[in-house]
């Protein structure tokens, strides 16, 4: 049985063929793919991991696509949405939601349910899964703060939970990275609060805070490179070499923010990376610092 087949005859979700890959990164770049699969529940998520597996199939996980970089040649292969595994479900101070459900929705939702602890992912624009896989945080708090364990898809098809101190956290990283494995529900633990407006007062000036600093008015994946060390910001760097406006293509510095590349005017993924490129050149020739990049380049070709 070929893909085309596996996919008309098992139920597993919806099936867009030739999707344009642009729609689904936050960059808004990237090509088509051959088949796009939101798979409609983690059995039919497994069964299609296995069948790809077995059969050789390349595949990809997107979360909201907001950290990586989509190149825009055609991914011969299958790209995977979680994005209608999204149930939640609360149990007093505990929550267990599945891996794609937004970041922002979940915040606003504990806020509203009297759950505090997840204020600082209220502007995170991600997915659980995603979430999880990059250990995402912000305001000196990240996911690994909150999880207590995660179920994931591992290399051979199974389900496995873990608690988190088996997960390898640490500074935006996580086992995720390193392993074949696909997460598919998280259970996290936050607390009772009295007072639910002090938690949605505090996500509204955070929001506000991110809307006067950050470029969000244009298509970007957050922050492009990481911070060379605590007291060295990535962009105070690119600031001080007067790269700010400075654009290739339809890529272009954000004047508002050095560390942000947005898309200003139908950028292509090869802009954003040629700007990477030449933005790490530039700090290496001046500083001789290595700038690490924190955005996924996806499907460039090795
Ligand atoms: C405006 C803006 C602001 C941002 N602010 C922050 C911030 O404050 N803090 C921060 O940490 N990040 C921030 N980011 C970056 C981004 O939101 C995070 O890196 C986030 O964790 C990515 O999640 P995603 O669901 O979009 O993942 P994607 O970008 O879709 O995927 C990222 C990686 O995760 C993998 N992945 C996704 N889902 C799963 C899964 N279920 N199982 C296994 N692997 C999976 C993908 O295969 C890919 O390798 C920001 C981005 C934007 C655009």
């Amino acid at each position: 049985m070929n893909i085309k087949e596996f996919l008309e005859k098992e139920n597993i979700g919806e099936v867009r063929v030739d999707e344009e890959l642009t729609k689904h990164t936050t960059y808004r770049v990237g090509g088509k793919c051959n088949y796009f699969v939101q798979p409609s529940s983690i059995d039919n998520l497994v069964k299609l991991i296995k069948f790809l597996k077995d059969n050789n199939i390349k595949y990809k996980v997107l979360g909201n696509g907001s950290n990586v970089i989509v190149s825009s040649n055609v991914f011969n292969g299958v790209i995977i949405s979680l994005t209608k595994l999204n149930n939640v479900e609360i149990d007093g101070e505990y929550v267990t939601v599945e891996a794609g459900f937004s970041v922002i929705k979940l915040s606003n939702y504990l806020a509203n349910n009297y759950l505090g602890g997840f204020e600082f992912a209220s502007g995170i624009p991600a997915q659980i899964g995603g979430a999880v896989y990059m250990n995402a945080g912000a305001y000196k708090s990240d996911m690994s703060e909150v999880i207590e364990e995660v179920t994931f898809i591992d290399e051979n098809c199974n389900l496995v939970t873990l608690p988190k101190e088996k997960l390898d956290f640490s500074y935006r990283h996580s086992i995720f990275q390193d392993k074949d494995y696909i997460v598919v529900k998280v259970k996290m633990k936050l607390y009772k609060v009295k007072d639910r407006d002090e938690i949605l007062t505090l996500m509204n000036d955070r929001r506000q805070r991110r809307i006067e600093t950050q470029p969000l008015e244009y298509p970007s994946a957050g922050s492009v490179f990481r911070n060379p060390a605590e007291d060295i910001y990535s962009g105070k760097l690119i600031e001080d070499l007067g790269l700010k406006g400075f654009s290739i293509g339809g890529a272009k510095i954000s004047e508002k923010h050095a560390n942000f590349i947005v898309n200003y005017n139908n950028a292509t993924a090869e802009d954003i990376k040629k700007l990477i490129d030449l933005i790490k050149e530039k700090v290496k020739d001046k500083y001789n610092i290595d700038l690490m990049v924190e955005q996924e380049f996806v499907n460039f070709g090795d």
